[in-house]
Formats: C-alpha cells, structure tokens, sequence
C-alpha cells in the first residue's frame, strides 16, 4: 500500500477519438527497439474488443484473494501495422481500406479503421486506457523476481528494469494487459503515469495533450484535487472492470444515456441509448446510478441553476484539471 495515490479521472462523454493521446505517449516513451506494437496509452470504441483483442476475457487479477490465471495474448491480438490504400476506398468504392499486398486480421483500432463489427446497435463510445497504477497490482504479486513496486510516496506502479527477466508472469496477470514484452530488451515494460514530469509539476502527456480536455490529475486522497472530488465528494467516476480485484485509480465518468429516438430521430422510445449491461460489464452495476446522477445534474444545469460537478467536468483551464504537487526529486 502506499502513502499517497495518484489517479486520473477520463470523461468518457468528451472523448473525440482522435488518438493525440496515443501519439503524445507513443512518441515520448515507446517508439525505441521493440516497443512497435505498445501502446501504454490505447483509445478503443465499444462496442468492440479492445486492444489486444479481447484483453477483458483474457483472465488476471484476483478471486477471493488468489491470483487468477491469465493469458498471455498472442502476437496477432495485438495485430501488425498497416497501411490505407486511400484512393481504393475513397474513390473506388470499394471495402476494405487497407494496402492490397497485406491482409490484416486485427489492429489497435480495428472497429473504426476498417468500419468492421457486428454491431446490432447504432451508438458506440470511446474507451482510452492506461497502466491503473492499481492498488493491489496483481503483475506485482505475479512477478517472481519481485520486480515490480509500487512507490509509497504516490502509489504509481513501476518495473525496475535491471531485475527483469522478462518471464511475462506480470502480463499474464494483469487483468487489463496493460504489460508489454519486449522481445529486444528481453524486459516488460508498461505506463510509468509519467512520473518524471510529474515530479516537475507537469502533468502526463495523454492529458496535457489531450483536446477533448477530458483528463483530470490529481491525488486522491487531497481534498483539493479534482480526482478527489470527482471520485470521492460528487461520486460520477468509476474503475474499469473493479471486479478483477486490483483496486485500479484511472477512473471514468460514464457515458450519458438518454432514451434511444425512434427511426430517422423520430420519437422517444423506452430503452436506454446504450444498453445497460454494456455499461455494466465495463464498471459494474452502479454505473446506472452515477448515470442518473449525471443526468439530475444537467437538468439543473439545463432550468438554470448551478451544477457544481458539471462545471468541474467542463475543465476550461488547466488548474482545473490537474493539481500536481512538484517534488524535488525530479527523476522521482
Ligand atoms: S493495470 Fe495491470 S499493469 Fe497496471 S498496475 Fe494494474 S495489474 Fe499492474
Ligand atoms: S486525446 Fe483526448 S479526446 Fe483524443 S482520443 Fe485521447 S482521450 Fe480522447
């Protein structure tokens, strides 16, 4: 357990999709020797399996206390890059809008990219994701050469390099497959929450650079931080997947969920827009609850009154989103 506990808040009903988080870390932490296929930071839509394929049925994490049994997923659950063949698909007509030479099954994006999934409803959201920095680690528990810690003074999860063997127990424990091997250095590597530019008052790079605005830093336990009030005081931000048993600190306001329009916009009718088990999978049952509560906030917002929540979650400027105590030690 540590002291203290950075987290990050993401609101689900801002993100654009436009990957600039993904650039922002691919370019500052892996785009060395093996790290081609990491994405410490990945954007997915749901409905949609993810990235890498289905890493939510993957196993990892804890049952009444005990380590789980994971997967170590395959070369092709990540998928290998690809190039568009752009003037077949935007002038051709035609389907598939890849390179004719290559014959991708899967990708970081693969829904989105290829417009590929067996969607029986018409709505989808985005899901970033990043290292949970969890409060149980359970790629900590797994390592067997107690290579993983976890720093008391802000609760982020780190691999020490020099003591990896790169045996993978990590990435087949960690139930959101947010470990990486790489084949070159024979090490897992994995989100370091930015810890360097933290230590200088800086905040992560998916968040800084973030247009949506939709990231929110802080500690968890300070009262001042919109983490803390997001989480804690006005309740509208849950874990992902919390039954795995990791206790993870990136959070995530759900998406709102009006009643669906009948056909052509015409008509209100009774189901929700996105199905709740949808929902529920992802942050379990008491996400209808914060919906709802989310819902009674922009109504007061919409009659006039002041919604002190909705005003945080708009997040103009940066000392609203982030409170991040420098520190000394720049290298943390
Ligand atoms: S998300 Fe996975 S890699 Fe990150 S701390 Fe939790 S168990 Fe470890
Ligand atoms: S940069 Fe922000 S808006 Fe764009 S995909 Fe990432 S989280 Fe979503």
């Amino acid at each position: 357990m540590s002291k203290t506990q950075y987290a990050m808040v993401m609101d689900l009903n801002k993100c654009l999709g436009c990957q600039t988080c993904t650039v922002a870390c691919k370019k500052l932490w892996t785009d060395g020797d093996g790290m081609g296929y990491m994405y410490w930071n990945n954007v997915e839509t749901r409905p949609g399996k993810g990235y890498p394929a289905g890493w939510s049925d993957g196993g990892g994490g804890f049952r009444k206390g005990q380590l789980v049994p994971g997967e170590i997923p395959p070369l092709e659950k990540y998928g290998v890059p690809f190039e568009y063949d752009y003037s077949q698909r935007l002038f051709e007509g035609k389907g598939k809008p890849v390179m004719p030479h290559v014959d991708p099954q899967y990708g970081p994006n693969w829904e989105e990219d290829v417009g590929e999934t067996d969607r029986e409803e018409n709505f989808y959201f985005y899901l970033p994701r990043i290292c949970n920095h969890c409060t149980h680690p359970s790629c900590l528990e797994a390592c067997p050469r107690n290579a993983i810690y976890k720093r008391e003074e802000d609760g982020i999860v780190l691999i020490d390099q020099e003591r990896c063997r790169g045996y993978r127990q990590c990435v087949r424990a960690c139930p959101y497959k947010k470990i990486y091997m790489n084949e070159v250095a024979g090490v897992s590597q994995k989100c370091i929450f930015c810890y360097p530019r933290l230590a200088k008052g800086t905040p992560n790079a998916c968040a800084k650079q973030c247009p949506g605005r939709l990231r929110f830093v802080g500690l968890l336990g300070d009262p001042e931080s919109p983490v803390h009030k997001l989480v804690r005081v006005y309740r509208v931000a849950l874990p992902l997947l919390p039954g795995k048993g990791t206790g993870p600190n990136v959070y995530y306001v759900p998406p709102f969920n009006p009643p669906r329009r009948g056909n052509y916009g015409k008509g209100i009718l009774e189901d929700p827009r996105i199905p709740w088990r949808i929902l529920e999978d992802l942050f379990g049952p008491p996400v209808k609850e914060v919906a709802l509560r989310l819902e009674a906030e922009l109504s007061k917002a919409q009659s006039g009154e002041k919604s002190e929540v909705l005003q945080l979650l708009i997040g103009r400027d940066d000392e609203v989103r982030y409170r991040i105590p420098a520190t000394k030690d720049a290298a943390g």
